[in-house]
């Protein structure tokens, strides 16, 4: 169990907002009303998608204070915690993704040789992409075609044709690269991991501990992060770190823990 206890920590999380937004439009529950792109908690506490008000404020759209608000406490809050913590533990698409990368090691479709090649940077130009179509057409672009917003509203108000998108991105996951649309290509992930670079939470590796079994490169679904292993006594620096724990629950040696204290120049 307890090499599942973020894994499991993390679906709950993100099951149980799903649930909680189907819950207010169905039956009027109080606690979480609204979409991930703008909501409210508990009645009065505005929640807002940093990206998609940067994205309606850019297309020209008047933004009524709460929504700032709302957006400027979700940014402080995944400013602490790791921007990315966003992806790990509230995405729905994660899930989607998450499994299509588990059938990869199970299928062992890790071992077949690929052709395809995209940079990992890929994500802040669509990032930036969003923002140009945003002010040229006066619309918040990514908010437009996102497959979280689409996956979040076709559970929330009822499955529709959209959802074909999510499906896309399982296969083009699975099939076609590894850690393709998260790893990638999302310019959400991208965002919120340049809210989350100076984030005090983070992972830490313990070198001395470290017997080099490589289990958490393995699952990791941003492995390029975890490049101290066996080197040095580090925090994982890199704001791609999804803060979802999977290296320090699979690591049979406790070289890896969550850790808020800044020991970036410590090295062993
Ligand atoms: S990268 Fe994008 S789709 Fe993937 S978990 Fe993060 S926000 Fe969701
Ligand atoms: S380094 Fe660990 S916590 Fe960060 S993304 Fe990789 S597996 Fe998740």
């Amino acid at each position: 169990m307890s090499k599942y206890r973020f894994l499991i920590g993390r679906r709950l999380t993100q099951i149980l907002m799903l649930v909680l937004y189907f819950g207010a439009n169905a039956h009027g529950w109080k606690m979480l009303t609204g979409t991930l792109s703008s909501s409210t908690f508990m009645g009065f506490l505005p929640l807002a998608d940093p990206f998609a008000v940067l994205q309606m404020f850019a297309a020209g759209a008047i933004l009524g204070a709460d929504v700032i608000i709302g957006a400027l406490i979700i940014a402080l809050f995944y400013g602490i915690v790791g921007g990315r913590a966003f992806c790990s533990w509230v995405c729905p698409i994660n899930m989607v993704t998450d499994l299509a990368n588990w059938l990869r090691r199970v299928l062992y479709l890790d071992k077949i040789e690929r052709k395809i090649w995209v940079s990992r940077n890929t994500r802040y130009w669509v990032l930036g992409l969003a923002f140009i179509v945003s002010i040229i057409t006066g619309v918040a672009a990514f908010e437009f075609i996102s497959p979280i917003t689409i996956f979040n509203r076709a559970i929330v108000f009822g499955m529709g044709m959209s959802m074909a998108i999510v499906i896309v991105i399982f296969f083009f996951d699975l099939f076609v690269l590894k850690n393709g649309w998260c790893g990638h290509v999302c310019p959400l992930g991208g965002f919120h991991s340049l809210v989350g670079k100076y984030a005090p939470l983070s992972v830490l590796h313990n070198a001395p501990n470290c017997t080099l079994c490589m289990k958490c490169k393995d699952v990791c679904p941003e492995s390029q992060v975890l490049h101290m292993i066996g080197k040095k006594s580090i925090k994982v620096m890199d704001a791609e770190c999804t803060n979802c724990g999977r290296c320090i629950e699979v690591c049979d040696d406790d070289a890896l823990g969550f850790s808020i204290i800044n020991i970036k120049n410590k090295s062993h």
